[in-house]
């Protein structure tokens, strides 16, 4: 009993440890870093994957020693997955605001989830068709049509490719699967009703929550006219990305870390443009003494559909907005902040920085020390965050914000590795040793310290494999806006990070 004890005072003495050591090598540690359209798995990710699927196999063969009633523990079985399964993989109420799970890990589990029921129903399905001398009913084929046409229209290649016909058609799949569901099963005070019941009730308050939320947000208003999009600048030759200007017709507190879904009816060139909803992270907002922002700023890259055609909008267009949409990334309680970023992933950044030097002179928050590294390929960039950073180092009246920005060799020329109109601003083109950096930025102040990193997989891993390497207490935060990996990005952050190098970038200790 005495052990017991003093082992438990000392773990309980050593907890923060412990949990630095759990997040480092359990949460923040990617087995499987994710390729474009997937998500990262991370050991804790994987261990829950491990732990569903487990218990899945382990509830449908216990006590059951024949195919009857394989196939009925199986219908039980897909009926309970069908609960958390049907709340969506988008955003959603349940799932992200309630329960609290990120829209990436909520993803990967509804497509474990998915898996696993397709598995469960197919088999339930050929079970019962076999005890029943291979004899179908028309409801069993449109059962088996309707899922079989789920998964084939979910390969990556498909979600990669036609990412929004993809959506809409397993939106319309998945309800159509309900429906046929209902009128499969037996109705009445049984297990299969009560489970459809609840899964049911969830969907359809998810569906009531945000047909009212994106009603409220676009009709009516204290203003009158529509919400309006400009763009008002691009970067320079490749005009890969784009600041948008949006009027709210209703502001809204805007809080980092927020994005929202826009639709644009009148782009040019797109088809079912009314159809389209794109998410964006809130890169920059209006400030109003009454804290509702009215106009809000997005940064979007240029990609191959809905993004390519608003390359085209030159003019003021009504968009809708679908949002806004959290991920609470909590940054107050920590006294040193580090962002990290490489080319779009600014905008995770940009309103957190803002956050924190506000709450600096309020005092509301600890931060004593904010960094933020910023990988780029082009000096051009920098325009499309520029006018940002120059309104922070306005705000950081105490000096405690400092900018570095790196690139690839022969970017930057004699004399041009700080800023005069921006001051506490670095550039260089030395390769940077991560695990050098973090060390240093961490011991530059006591206490506790958060990174937060919006970046592309290639960056994410360096970072990870370099904060484990660090062996200090940094808890690491990643935005909601998984960037996708592209021909440059893997090559220029090959060039720009390097390991085990004693870096000497300017730092401001
Ligand atoms: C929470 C979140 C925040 C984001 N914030 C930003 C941001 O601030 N700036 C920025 O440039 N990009 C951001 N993105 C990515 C952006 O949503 C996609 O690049 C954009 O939707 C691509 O549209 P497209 O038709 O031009 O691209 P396409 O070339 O047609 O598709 C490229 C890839 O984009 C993804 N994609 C396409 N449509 C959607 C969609 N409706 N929803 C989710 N992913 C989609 C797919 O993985 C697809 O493979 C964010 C994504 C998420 C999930």
């Amino acid at each position: 009993m005495c052990f017991v004890w003093h082992m438990g005072a000392r773990l309980w003495r050593w907890r923060r440890y412990i949990l630095a050591l759990y997040r480092k090598f359990i949460v923040d540690n990617v087995l499987f870093p994710r390729w474009n359209g997937t998500s990262d798995i991370s050991v804790g990710m994987a261990l829950a994957i491990s732990a569903l699927v487990g218990s899945n196999i382990v509830v449908s063969s216990i006590g059951v020693h024949d195919s009857t009633l394989l196939s009925a523990r199986l219908s039980k079985l897909a009926l309970v997955n069908a609960v958390p399964l049907f709340l969506g993989g988008r955003t959603n109420l349940w799932a992200n605001s309630i329960c609290g799970l990120s829209l990436a890990n909520y993803g990967v589990l509804h497509r474990w989830l998915g898996r696993i029921f397709v598995v469960q129903s197919v088999t339930h399905g050929l079970l019962r068709a076999a005890n029943s001398s291979w004899r179908f009913t028309a409801m069993e084929v449109t059962n088996l049509v309707v899922l079989c046409t789920i998964v084939m229209t979910s390969v990556l290649f498909i979600r990669r490719r036609f990412f929004e016909l993809f959506l809409k058609s397993h939106s319309l799949l998945a309800f159509s699967l309900l429906a046929l569901v209902w009128f499969h099963i037996k109705k009445g005070m049984n297990f299969a009703t009560v489970c459809l019941s609840t899964t049911t009730t969830l969907w359809v308050t998810q569906f009531i929550y945000w047909a009212g939320n994106l009603f409220f947000r676009n009709v009516g208003g204290y203003r009158n006219g529509v919400n309006s999009l400009v763009p008002i600048c691009r970067d320079g030759k490749s005009a890969e990305l784009m600041s948008l200007q949006v009027s709210l017709r209703r502001p809204w507190r805007v809080r980092h870390g927020q994005y929202a879904y826009i639709t644009i009816p009148s782009i040019p060139r797109a088809a079912f443009a009314t159809l389209q909803s794109h998410p964006y992270l809130l890169a920059w907002a209006s400030e109003e003494p009454s804290h509702l922002s009215k106009e809000v700023t997005f940064i979007v890259e240029g990609r191959n559909g809905f993004s390519d055609r608003l390359r085209q909008c030159t003019e003021p267009r009504s968009v809708i907005v679908d949002g806004p949409y959290d991920q609470n990334i909590e940054l107050d309680n920590f006294d040193k902040v580090l962002f990290v970023a490489n080319d779009v992933g600014i905008v995770a950044h940009l309103l957190a920085i803002r956050h924190l030097l506000h709450g600096h002179d309020d005092k509301t928050v600890r931060a004593r020390r904010i960094s933020l590294l910023w990988m780029l390929k082009e000096r051009e960039q920098e325009n499309i965050a520029r006018q940002y950073l120059e309104r922070l180092m306005g705000k950081d009246t105490r000096r405690i914000f400092t900018i570095l920005i790196c690139y690839p060799k022969s970017v930057i020329s004699e004399g041009d590795a700080t800023d005069h109109e921006i001051p506490r601003l670095f550039r260089t083109d030395t390769p940077l040793d991560l695990k050098w950096y973090f060390k240093t930025e961490c011991s530059a102040e006591a206490g506790n310290m958060a990174l937060s990193l919006c970046g592309t997989p290639q960056l994410e891993q360096h970072v990870r494999r370099a904060l484990q390497r660090a062996f200090c207490d940094i808890t690491l935060y990643t935005s909601a806006f998984k960037m996708d990996e592209n021909m440059y990005s893997r090559e220029l952050t090959r060039k720009i990070v390097r390991q085990d190098q004693i870096s000497s970038v300017p730092l401001d200790i």
